[in-house]
């Protein structure tokens, strides 16, 4: 599916194939010297088949393409390593470079995970499914870091870098304030809301991401491009319900572990997630991963906040009301 959203500004849909987000929204825009494009999907040939159908409707020689990649995760950055050329660069930022390039550390999220109670039998087959390692780009990809305020000017676009952490550590949204565009990667979304997950005990990503979305509220924005589902135009009011979502998560965690201690993965189980499965035994492991992910991110700004604590019991972090 392809959509001419403004002049020379397309949407391109890139199917994720079993994953609940369904698709990608990859933006191409289209100029005489150099075309850019704006985030990829996975690595895998589903995403490639619909890039290169895409590309070729709209009409862009991949050998005068740059890229920009909004964060690390695999439905964005995946698939570049495959698409660009001698001449591309890859905008990206400093924070998820640096974290790629320290490697995937998967055995790390093991243990995170087993600290807190992620059951053992299902870690193999959420290691095996994790699409951030099936489908992540291949070799070393070299980056052109953008730092806040940095600009890419492509024809009538002047796209200006406004860093977003909270999804991820780096995530980084354009703005263009004479079209009063914002592209916003996995930063605001319309239809979902943005997943934010903490797999480390280094940083605070909700108390990031909240800031983040402050941020953005003070732009003068008319047109959300986000990266998944639809494009929106109520900037402001989404920015509302999404502070108000992570309000009443943390009003729900609170009532969780009002009635006991418990770790991560038992607070997950317990917490309401607008998801079709029944129950909680019946999420699919990797529905599982994410979900404890979620509830972690929750409790560690609850934990920095004074309002919960942890304590170790064996080999588990467990978490009660302070
Ligand atoms: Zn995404």
């Amino acid at each position: 599916m392809i959509e001419e959203i403004l002049a020379n500004l397309y949407r391109m849909e890139i199917p994720l194939p079993q994953s609940p987000l369904k698709a990608l929204n990859s933006y191409a825009i289209k100029n005489s010297e150099r075309n850019l494009i704006i985030d990829t999907g996975w690595n895998r040939a589903e995403c490639m088949d619909a890039m290169q159908t895409s590309l070729k409707k709209v009409g862009v020689d991949l050998r005068k393409t740059d890229f920009f990649i909004t964060h690390l995760h695999a439905d964005h950055l995946g698939l570049v390593s495959d698409l660009i050329t001698d001449t591309s660069k890859v905008y990206f930022n400093q924070p998820d470079a640096d974290w790629l390039k320290a490697g995937f550390l998967w055995d790390d999220f093991v243990s995170f995970a087993r600290l807190n109670g992620y059951p053992e039998k299902e870690i193999q087959e959420a290691t095996r499914s994790h699409p951030g390692l099936k489908f992540r780009s291949k070799g070393n990809l070299v980056f052109h870091i953008l730092k806040e305020g940095d600009t890419i000017s492509i024809g009538d676009y002047a796209f200006r870098c406004i860093e977003t952490p909270g999804h991820t550590r780096g995530h980084m949204c354009l703005y263009e304030p004479s079209k009063k565009i914002l592209v916003a990667g996995d930063h605001i979304l319309n239809d979902i809301t943005p997943n934010i997950q903490l797999w480390s005990d280094g940083w605070n990503p909700l108390k990031e991401y909240l800031a983040s979305l402050e941020k953005v509220y003070g732009l003068d924005i008319e047109l959300v491009l986000p990266g998944h589902r639809s494009i929106f135009r109520n900037c402001k009011e989404r920015i509302q319900e999404l502070k108000q979502h992570h309000e009443k998560r943390f009003e729900e965690i609170i009532s969780i572990l009002g009635k006991g201690s418990k770790n991560a993965f038992r607070v997950a189980s317990q917490m309401s997630w607008d998801i079709i499965y029944d129950s909680w035994d019946l999420f699919p492991v990797l529905q599982k991963w994410f979900a404890m992910g979620e509830a972690i991110a929750h409790l560690k700004y609850l934990e920095e906040k004074g309002i919960i604590r942890r304590k170790m019991r064996g080999q588990k972090i467990l978490f009660s009301s302070a």
